[in-house]
């Protein structure tokens, strides 16, 4: 009766296989692969044809070396373990021009990339500029003791939003750098920018770029709501069981602290082993569930149970669908639940029996 976490694995992979398309994917597994597992997700996105890879963790970019020996592996924080990263051919961002000067001797043999900070702020070189004088500081450097630069990149802040105009104008100040770099002269053997929301959005890769960083589409989610569902499959299910029927009366309230308010004369409500203990979120309980391919409301959520309002098709022991590929975590998504990364990441893998099918 425990409530189970399951992947179509098969499934899995061909979604990555879709989304991949024609295009070269560098697919993001942080965060333990967005919490499906390193292990498993680093093993389907090979058999998708997806041999590029990247975290924020060094730890993980170790482990996805273990799994995938002639992988690429691009770390997208700074890490100060430069033995660690040499040692396991992780290439790794060059995230100011600071960060260089600091540590240009141990960075001797590293494969980097050049980041350019943009307007979410969170790295990166500034301006033209000091990408400038970065490359020209390297290239006086002797070459076989200096930092192999290796690709650029940027991270959009902005590519999931519609309604404002700051994509657009991060989007055009990176292909202006990424333009004007490549006139110059300089080649970078790997140019990525954009995470699913921007992949989408331009139908596929922009100008010169080598890879799309692709986390959520990859595992099943759609980054935006006007994307039609048929371009991304879940491949999740979340279910529980119904441990019993309670029938309560006009005027009762039931769950913790008046949580729900009976209303009418008779009611049927399903007691559902699973609660926000196991990673359901507080907000999912103001939408629905199904069962036997019917859609019914939650009326309460509690550490280990829920309750959900039924009729008398409904009884103990029948299964209660969370999420599967008819009821997505990118429809609740989209109804203000959360983001879909952080439904995914609050799931409990400790409490939940966890299937790979
Ligand atoms: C998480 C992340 C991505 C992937 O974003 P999605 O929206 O999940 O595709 C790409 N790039 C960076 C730097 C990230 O941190």
């Amino acid at each position: 009766m425990t409530a189970i976490w399951s992947v179509d694995r098969q499934n899995f992979i061909n979604n990555a296989q879709s989304v991949k398309g024609n295009n070269n994917v560098m697919s993001v597994v942080k965060n333990n692969a967005y919490h499906y597992g390193l292990e498993f997700a680093v093993e389907s996105f090979l058999e998708a044809c997806i041999d590029t890879f990247s975290t924020t963790s060094l730890k993980e970019a170790v482990r996805v070396r273990e799994l995938a020996p002639e992988a690429t592996i691009f770390l997208m924080n700074p890490s100060y373990e430069f033995d660690t990263v040499r040692q396991y051919d992780i290439q790794m961002t060059l995230p100011s021009l600071d960060y260089y000067y600091r540590h240009k001797e141990q960075l001797q043999g590293i494969k980097v990339h050049i980041e350019f900070e943009n307007l979410l702020h969170r790295s990166g070189f500034r301006t033209l500029d000091e990408i400038h004088e970065v490359l020209s500081a390297i290239e006086q450097e002797d070459e076989d003791h200096r930092v192999i630069v290796e690709g650029l990149w940027t991270h959009f802040g902005y590519a999931d939003e519609f309604d404002v105009p700051e994509y657009q104008i991060e989007r055009e100040a990176w292909l202006k750098i990424v333009d004007t770099l490549l006139s110059e002269g300089y080649h970078f053997n790997l140019i990525h920018a954009q995470n699913s929301a921007s992949y989408y959005r331009e139908e596929g890769l922009l100008p010169h770029h080598t890879h799309a960083r692709i986390g959520i589409a990859l595992y099943g989610s759609r980054p935006y709501s006007s994307l039609d569902q048929s371009e991304i499959t879940q491949a999740l299910t979340l279910k529980a069981n119904v441990i019993q029927i309670r029938d309560v009366h006009q005027g009762d309230y039931c769950g913790y602290s008046f949580a729900f308010e009976v209303t009418e004369p008779h009611t049927r409500l399903a007691v559902v082993y699973i609660g926000y203990g196991d990673g359901v979120l507080k907000t999912r309980a103001a939408h629905d569930v199904l069962i036997h391919g019917r859609r019914f409301p939650i009326r309460a959520l509690m550490m280990s149970h829920m309750f959900v309002e039924v009729d008398e098709t409904v009884h103990a022991e029948d299964e209660v669908i969370l999420y599967n590929g008819d009821i997505r975590i990118d429809e609740f998504t989209f109804k203000g639940v959360s983001a879909n990364s952080e439904q995914l990441s609050a799931l409990n893998h400790h409490s939940l029996i966890k299937e790979i099918r």
